[in-house]
């Protein structure tokens, strides 16, 4: 069983879903206890991977009507990331859930000691609109692998995923284990009131805010994986044609929608015109010849977009034109904006890429380092020293060096924010240990059961437990 309720573009859903009820569907199921063995995870697991095969083109034209994704972008991006962490999750499944035995300290002696992870029972995922498949399933994959049940929140701005959730994610996993509730900001609240055992958000980190303010009278744990402006420091001595290319591309996926997609360039003056000039021309050569505007999911966010070009200086070196009513915004180019101007201060989420030219490594580094720490750091740059004293003096939540967001693709890397980007990480073994507790567990024979740890205390049982403890 699952609950619904409709939401239209732009509109949060308005509906009778009580979420009381939902969360103690759930509730009695993880009591039942089936939820933890590893066979029932890995079969959900086998669920959802079986899920993204058989049904692959209805997402794609789910994400097509949300997004106007092409059918590749799609896969790409949403359905292959997905089924990558739940094959790498249910491979390592048996050897997360192994307890481990630890040693004990003399004083402790004679006795047994391990930690083993438990599931924290009902977990609450909400996601956003930007990859709403990848982002809602691929925190699904990892509280189900570690044994809980879970309400998914999709985003009332990507209806069709909403809705294709709704119909399917009862078909492929325990549906009572598994509900999916649709709505805004009114239903996620209603849900974050019912004191749930985690949250996992992902989103904005002004929402993620009052997402944490929610959860807090409940001491409800959160995870918040938010966004933010991702820097591109491009350093003189960078191979300024792969850069660029690598560069284009990440931006024009999912047109900027993406949450550590480069959000503005610090490019040494040396390089400046060369690297802008590269990026233009890749821009126009993986667009395949298409002109005119990117699709943006909504005219409330292009019209946000437009918003952000009108007031922030600089030259426009390519693109410039957002058409509100047609949803699309051109691949944009500005070169030295107004450092103080709304495009330069707020996350810009969309295929605008301001250029900033720096003088040297310090003027770039002092420049990040002047806004909150960013989600993603990345250093285009043949020097070892360059690529060290960015890693090293530049907080982000992750630093990729010589590419962009693939740090994204390996499961065997934490992904998550700092600061202002978030708190928490997931993916592969980091997924489970979020979705898990890690119960300390001691056994201790009744004997012996020496006198002299019992009160009242001598001299000498004084000096003896001086010497153990
Ligand atoms: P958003 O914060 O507007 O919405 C995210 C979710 O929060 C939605 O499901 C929405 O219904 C819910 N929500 C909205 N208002 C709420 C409220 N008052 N109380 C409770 N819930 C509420 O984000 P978005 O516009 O969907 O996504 C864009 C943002 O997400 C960007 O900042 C982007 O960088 C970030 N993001 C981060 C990651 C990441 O992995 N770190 C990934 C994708 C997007």
């Amino acid at each position: 069983m699952t609950a619904t309720v409709t939401g239209t573009e732009g509109a949060p859903g308005t509906g009778a879903v009580d979420p009381s009820a939902e969360v103690a569907r759930l509730r009695a199921t993880f009591a039942g206890g089936r939820t933890r063995d590893r066979s029932w995870r890995v079969v959900q697991l086998r669920g959802l991977e079986r899920m993204l095969v058989e049904r692959e083109s209805e997402f794609a034209e789910a994400l097509a009507s949300d997004l106007g994704r092409p059918a590749v972008d799609a896969w790409l991006a949403d359905l292959a990331p997905t089924t990558a962490e739940s094959v790498y999750a249910r491979k390592h499944l048996a050897r997360w859930m192994k307890p481990r035995r630890v040693g004990l300290p003399l004083s402790v002696q004679p006795g047994r000691a391990r930690y083993e992870y438990e599931p924290l029972g009902v977990v609450l995922v909400i996601g956003p609109w930007n990859y709403p498949a990848y982002l809602t399933l691929s925190p699904l994959v990892a509280a189900f692998a570690a044994g809980n049940c879970a309400v998914v929140k999709p985003s009332e701005y990507a209806p069709a995923i909403a809705e294709l959730l709704v119909q399917l994610l009862p078909q492929y996993l325990d549906p009572d284990a598994v509900s999916v509730v649709t709505g805004g900001p009114e239903e996620t609240q209603a849900l974050l009131a019912q004191g749930l055992d985690h949250v996992f958000f992902t989103g904005s980190p002004e929402v993620g805010a009052k997402v944490m303010a929610a959860a807090a009278p409940h001491l409800t744990p959160v995870t918040l994986e938010l966004g933010g402006k991702s820097p591109v420091i491009v350093a003189a001595d960078a191979d300024v044609e792969v850069a660029a290319r690598r560069i284009a591309w990440t931006k024009l996926m999912n047109s900027g929608q993406t949450c550590v997609a480069p959000d503005y360039l610090l490019v040494d003056a040396a390089v400046r015109d060369r690297l802008v000039a590269a990026v233009a021309e890749a821009t126009r050569k993986f667009r395949g010849g298409a002109t005119g505007g990117l699709r943006v999911v909504d005219s409330r966010q292009a019209t946000r977009l437009a918003g952000l070009l009108t007031d922030c200086g600089g030259t426009v070196a390519a693109g410039g034109t957002f058409d509100p009513e047609a949803r699309t915004g051109e691949p944009t180019i500005v070169v030295d904006p107004d450092p103080g101007s709304r495009l330069m201060r707020e996350e810009i989420f969309g295929p605008i890429l301001p250029v900033v030219t720096v003088e040297n490594l310090e003027a770039a580094i002092a420049h990040v380092n002047s806004g909150p720490k960013p989600l993603a750091a990345y250093v285009f740059s043949r020097s070892k020293e360059t690529v060290a004293r960015v890693t090293r003096e530049v907080p982000a939540g992750a630093t990729v060096v010589n590419h962009l967001m693939f740090h994204v693709l390996v499961p065997q890397l934490p992904f998550g924010g700092v600061g202002r980007s978030g708190m928490g990480a997931y993916h592969g073994w980091f997924g489970f240990e979020t979705f898990s507790h890690r119960r300390s567990v001691l056994t201790k024979p009744t004997r012996p059961d020496p006198g002299f740890i019992y009160p009242p205390y001598t001299a000498a049982t004084e000096k003896l437990l001086r010497r153990f403890f």
